[in-house]
């Protein structure tokens, strides 16, 4: 009988954080001016309708609002309660570097080294991703660095749907500001959150996707070739293909 109600307490709880998650990416399409279901809106809001290009016609163009920026993402993200992961973060971990980049990483989640110090991928996989940008020929200042979520998952476990559908809109806002030539996805969630694709990174890397017409190399996390060092030659590879095209 208890665990019957525990567990319809969780399921309570998850369907909650899946509503707020799809209500701030009902939002956020709203004002990417795409059109949006009537009864997902407040009363009174009022809706633009616009054609919407199919997925596989010309991006949307919200990569080219004009004015967003960096320091109005950061403070719209505020003390963010949007999921679950504010009640274990130390740090919210926005992002960093330059807000006018050529290039920007996007990673998972932060780990216990970026919760702690509230910056992203300073710890041993950082380390190795600052080498790779160093041997691009560039310095962590040059670009920016960022990750899908924006606080830690419990002991690294993997980003949950819910999570990343409510931090989502901050990235594509980030994106938006900064409108970088190049977008590089580090790993499994960061390609499939930013490509909308379930195809195994393995299958991805090597070759430029587009996210929203901006050129996207999908290539393996450092954490990974930590674990896997030979895998270190493709990376290369793909961050060369990165360096053509800067
Ligand atoms: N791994 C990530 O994906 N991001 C970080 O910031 C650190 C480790």
């Amino acid at each position: 009988m208890d665990k019957a109600l525990t567990r319809a307490g969780t399921q309570r709880e998850d369907l909650h954080a899946m509503i707020v998650a799809l209500r701030a990416r009902m939002l956020l399409d709203l004002e990417l001016k795409r059109t949006i279901p009537a009864f997902f809106l407040k009363k009174g809001t009022s809706v633009k309708k616009k054609h919407i290009p199919s997925p596989k016609g010309p991006p949307v163009e919200f990569i080219d609002q004009p004015g967003i920026k960096l320091a109005d993402v950061r403070a719209a993200l505020g003390d963010c309660r949007r999921c679950s992961l504010c009640d274990t973060r130390t740090n919210i971990v926005f992002g960093e570097g330059n807000a006018h980049a050529g290039l920007v990483f996007v990673g998972e989640a932060p780990g216990a080294d970026e919760d702690s110090q509230g910056r992203p991928f300073v710890g041993k996989a950082g380390q190795l991703l600052t080498r790779i940008i160093v041997a691009m020929g560039l310095q962590r200042q040059d670009v920016y660095i960022c990750n899908i979520l924006k606080c830690r998952p419990p002991e690294n476990r993997n980003p949950r749907p819910e999570e990343i559908a409510a931090c989502e809109p901050f990235l594509i806002r980030q994106l938006q500001a900064i409108r970088p030539k190049v977008i590089c996805a580090l790993g499994t969630f960061s390609a499939h959150t930013l490509l909308k694709t379930e195809v195994p990174i393995s299958a991805l890397r090597g070759r430029f996707e587009s996210y929203q017409g901006i050129p996207l190399m999908p290539t393996y996390h450092p954490a990974y070739l930590l674990r896997n060092p030979g895998a270190k030659r493709q990376v290369w590879e793909d961050v060369q293909q990165i360096m053509k095209a800067l």
